[in-house]
């Protein structure tokens, strides 16, 4: 399926190193899939706020929730979402070519809350699911009063840019490779370990395979 490209705008349009900027959706949306934790900027009585948070999405919004006393979560307000992901140190001859590879994704807009309760159930089960793919089926479902003490926002996905590193130092065909120095990059990785059960678990509940099936697997 062919997706629209992202709209380039005043906000969303990169300025300094366009040559890491992506206009593919299909980029966004694999960025934003292969992570679960955001930081939401929001500014709040004049200073700014940013908060780590866990997220969800559909084809069209991005999904946070938290406490309603949560004030970065009041919804309506302009708020800046980013998501990244870090691929490796970019280590060059010289201190000012060192980089990082990485996937970058940056939302703007307003969100807004979700009020309908089958609307806030099912962005609430996205963004069970997007950490952990079958958990909503598997744990208890939220009860009304914690329904009712969980705000859930919803971003459209519009107003989107992504950064995209990769590769080596910038600098080898520059004066400065004929230093000797070493140069290349340090990739990072992140693997999920083995689910460590809860010790008060009596001993014969199996981990679900949904669990199971991610040790070894990468994350991001
Ligand atoms: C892990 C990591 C480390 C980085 N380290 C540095 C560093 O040390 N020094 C440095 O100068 N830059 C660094 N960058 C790049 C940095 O995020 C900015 O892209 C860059 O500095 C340009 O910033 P600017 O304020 O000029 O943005 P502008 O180009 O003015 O931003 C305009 C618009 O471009 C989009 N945009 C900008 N940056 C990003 C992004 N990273 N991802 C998605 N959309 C974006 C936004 O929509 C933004 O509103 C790093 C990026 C990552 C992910």
């Amino acid at each position: 399926m062919t997706l629209d490209p992202l709209p380039e705008t005043d906000l969303t349009r990169h300025r300094r190193l366009r040559d890491q900027g992506s206009l593919d959706r299909a980029d966004l949306n694999a960025i934003l899939d292969a992570g679960f934790v955001c930081h939401l900027g929001v500014v709040i009585e004049g200073r700014p706020l940013v908060v780590p948070t866990v997220y969800g999405r559909d084809d069209q919004e991005l999904y946070l929730h938290g406490s309603v006393a949560s004030r970065s979560l009041s919804g309506g307000v302009p708020v800046c979402v980013t998501v990244t992901h870090v691929d490796g140190l970019v280590l060059a001859r010289s201190v000012f070519e060192h980089g990082v590879n990485y996937r970058s994704a940056m939302i703007h807009g307003e969100a807004r809350k979700v009020t309908d309760p089958e609307e806030k159930l099912a962005g609430l089960r996205r963004l069970t699911d997007h950490a952990t793919p079958g958990q909503w089926s598997y744990a208890r479902s939220p009860s009304r009063k914690e329904l009712a003490a969980t705000t859930l926002l919803a971003l459209s996905l519009e107003e989107a840019s992504v950064k995209i590193r990769s590769g080596p130092p910038d600098d080898g065909d520059g004066p400065d490779a004929g230093l000797g120095l070493w140069a290349g990059t340090l990739p990072l990785t992140s693997v999920w370990g083995a689910p460590v059960t809860d010790p008060v678990l009596p001993g014969e509940t199996p981990v679900p395979e949904h669990i199971a099936r991610r040790e070894g697997t990468r994350y991001a």
